[in-house]
C-alpha cells in the first residue's frame, strides 16, 4: 500500500479542507460586577468546577439543558426536524455564521428520531474523492465536538475494521485504503494473522468465508447518539436558537416560487429561508413543495444483547454477509445489518431480517449465539438512488434540502451540520459538499460508493 508521509504531502494535507475553528470563549475582565459575570458564565459551563459546586448544593442548581421555547412568529432561518443533522446546522448556523434568529422545529421530540435509533459508528473511511473529503471533516470536527459544545459525547475512537474474505475483496480495500491515505484518511491492511491477535474469537478455522485479512481504520469508532442530539440542543439553545419540540411541519407556504413560511400543528411560522433535515421522512416533507425526490424510505433495525464483560474493544464489520457490531460502554453488544427490503414508515422491522442479521454475527463470531438480545428497535432510513446524500439548495427560492444519507447518516453530523449551514450562510455549497447536489441524478454525476450504505436498487 502506498504511503503519504512525505513532506509535500504533508503540506498539501494541512492545505486541505481545513476545519473552521469554533469561536473563542470570552470571560469579562476582573471588575467587581464582571466577576459575578464571569462566574454565572463558568457555572453555566459543565465542567469539574460546575459538577462540585451543585454535588455541595444536592444538585439542586442544575438548569434545564434548553429552553421550551414557544413559536415565534417568524425566524430568519427555520430547520425543519431536530434530528443530528438539524440540531447541528442550528448550532453551526449561530456559532460559526452568527445567524442566531433560528428555530429547529421538531414534529416529537429531540433525539427520538434516527440520531438516538443508530448502532453509533463514526469513520471516514469512503473510497470517493466526492465523500473522502467530507467525511474526514466530519472526523474532525467529532475530534474537537466535545470541546466545542461542551458536552460529553463519549466521542470512542476505538478503531473501526473492516474484514477481507477472499483475494478480490483485499484488492477493493487496497485500494480505498490507499484513496484513504491520498486524502490523509488513516488506513491499514492487516493480514490474516494480525486479525487474529486483535480478535481471537472469530470464527478463523471453520467458516465457509474464511477471513483472510482486514482494513482497519483505527480514528473510526463509536459516540453515544443521543448524547449527541442533546449536546447540540443545548450549545444552539445557548446561542439563542429556539427548540421547538411536538411542533410538526404540515405544510409550507410558497408563493411566486419563493419559501414563506412553514404551517405547523401550532400554527404558521413565517421563515426568510427553510432548510429540511427530516432524514426518513424526506419525500413526504418535499412533496409539500410539490418536490419528488430520489429517495426511497426503508426501516433499519439494530440489535443490543445483554451486558457483558469488555471482549469487543472495537468496531467489527463482516465482508461476506451484511453485519456490523461493536460493544457500549454498558457492555451490550451492539449490531445491526441490512434494511428491511421493501418501502416502509414504519418505525418497526419484521422477523427475515432479524434471521439475516442473526446469521451473519453466528457466522462471524459463533460465541454470540450464547448472548441473550435484550432490545431491539428500528428507524427510517432516507435511501437515495446513489447512495449519497444531498446538500443542496432546491427549485423553490429560500428553500434548502438536506437528505439521502441512507445508514451512514450519524457519522456525518457535524460537517452535515455546518455543509447546511454555510450553504445557507453564504448561498454557495461548502468546499467539501460540491458533489452533493440534488442534479446529480438528472446530469448523471451520481457517487455511486460501494460500501456507502446499500442501495434500495440493489434489494
Ligand atoms: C438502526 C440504525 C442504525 C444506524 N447506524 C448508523 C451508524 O452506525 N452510523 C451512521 O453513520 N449512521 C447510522 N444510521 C443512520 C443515521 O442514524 C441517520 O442517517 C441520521 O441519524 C439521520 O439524520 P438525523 O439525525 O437528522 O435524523 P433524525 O434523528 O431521524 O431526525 C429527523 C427528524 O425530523 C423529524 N421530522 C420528520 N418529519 C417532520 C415534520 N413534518 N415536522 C417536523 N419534524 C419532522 C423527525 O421526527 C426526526 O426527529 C443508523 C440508523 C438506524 C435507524
Amino acid at each position: 500500500m502506498q504511503h503519504a508521509r512525505s513532506p509535500q504531502r504533508q503540506e498539501y494535507k494541512k492545505k486541505l479542507y481545513p476545519v473552521p475553528s469554533p469561536p473563542p470563549l470570552r470571560f469579562p475582565s476582573c471588575a467587581p460586577c464582571a466577576c459575578r459575570r464571569s462566574i454565572a458564565v463558568l457555572s453555566d459551563r459543565y465542567s469539574i468546577l460546575s459538577v462540585i459546586s451543585q454535588a455541595l448544593r444536592g444538585h439542586k442548581g442544575w438548569k434545564p439543558a434548553w429552553r421550551d421555547a414557544a413559536p415565534a412568529p417568524s425566524y430568519d432561518v427555520v430547520i425543519v426536524g431536530g434530528g443530528g443533522h438539524g440540531l447541528a446546522t442550528a448550532y453551526y448556523l449561530a456559532s460559526r455564521y452568527g445567524i442566531r434568529n433560528v428555530a429547529v422545529l421538531e414534529k416529537g421530540w429531540i433525539g427520538g428520531g434516527n440520531v438516538g435509533r443508530n448502532t453509533t459508528i463514526i469513520r471516514s473511511n469512503y473510497g470517493l474523492p466526492g465523500n473522502i473529503p467530507f467525511y474526514e471533516l466530519s472526523m474532525k470536527l467529532w475530534e474537537s465536538l466535545e470541546q466545542d459544545i461542551n458536552y460529553n459525547a463519549m466521542v470512542s475512537q476505538r478503531g473501526v475494521l473492516n474484514l477481507i474474505h477472499s483475494d478480490g475483496q483485499r484488492d477493493a480495500y487496497a485500494r480505498r485504503g490507499n484513496a484513504m491515505r491520498l486524502h490523509g484518511v488513516d488506513a491499514e491492511l492487516l493480514d490474516r494473522e494480525a486479525v487474529r491477535a486483535m480478535y481471537p474469537f472469530l470464527n478463523f478455522d471453520h467458516a465457509r468465508f474464511p477471513i483472510k485479512g482486514g482494513l482497519l481504520h483505527r480514528r473510526g469508532g463509536t459516540v453515544r447518539h443521543d448524547a449527541v442530539a442533546w449536546g447540540y440542543a443545548r450549545a444552539a439553545d445557548r446561542l439563542g436558537v429556539d427548540i421547538i419540540q411536538n411542533c410538526e411541519v404540515t405544510g409550507l407556504k410558497i408563493e411566486h416560487g419563493r419559501i414563506l413560511g412553514v404551517d405547523t400543528k401550532r400554527g404558521f411560522i413565517g421563515a426568510k429561508t427553510v432548510a429540511l433535515s427530516v432524514a426518513g421522512s424526506s419525500s413526504k416533507v418535499a412533496a409539500m413543495a410539490g418536490m419528488r425526490l430520489p429517495i426511497e424510505s426503508h426501516v433499519l433495525q439494530a440489535f443490543v444483547s445483554e451486558g457483558l464483560k469488555p471482549v469487543i474493544p472495537g468496531v467489527i464489520t463482516f465482508g461476506a454477509g451484511h453485519f456490523y457490531i461493536s460493544q457500549s460502554d454498558k457492555g451490550g453488544l451492539v449490531f445491526g445489518g441490512d434494511i428491511d427490503g421493501y418501502n416502509s414508515y414504519a418505525q418497526r422491522g419484521n422477523l427475515p431480517t432479524i434471521e439475516d442479521v442473526c446469521e451473519g454475527g453466528v457466522a462471524l463470531m459463533p460465541a454470540i449465539g450464547r448472548a441473550r438480545l435484550l432490545r431491539h428497535w428500528a428507524g427510517l432510513m432516507d435511501m437515495s438512488m446513489d447512495g449519497s446524500p444531498i446538500i443542496d439548495r432546491t427549485p423553490v427560492e429560500g428553500l434548502y434540502l438536506n437528505a439521502g444519507w441512507c445508514y451512514g447518516g450519524f457519522k456525518a453530523v457535524p460537517a452535515a451540520g455546518l455543509c447546511l449551514a454555510h450553504l445557507v450562510a453564504t448561498g454557495a455549497p461548502h468546499e467539501v459538499a460540491t458533489a452533493y447536489r440534488l442534479d446529480r441524478f438528472a446530469t448523471g454525476h451520481v457517487i455511486d460508493e460501494k460500501g456507502m450504505g446499500a442501495q434500495p436498487n440493489l434489494h
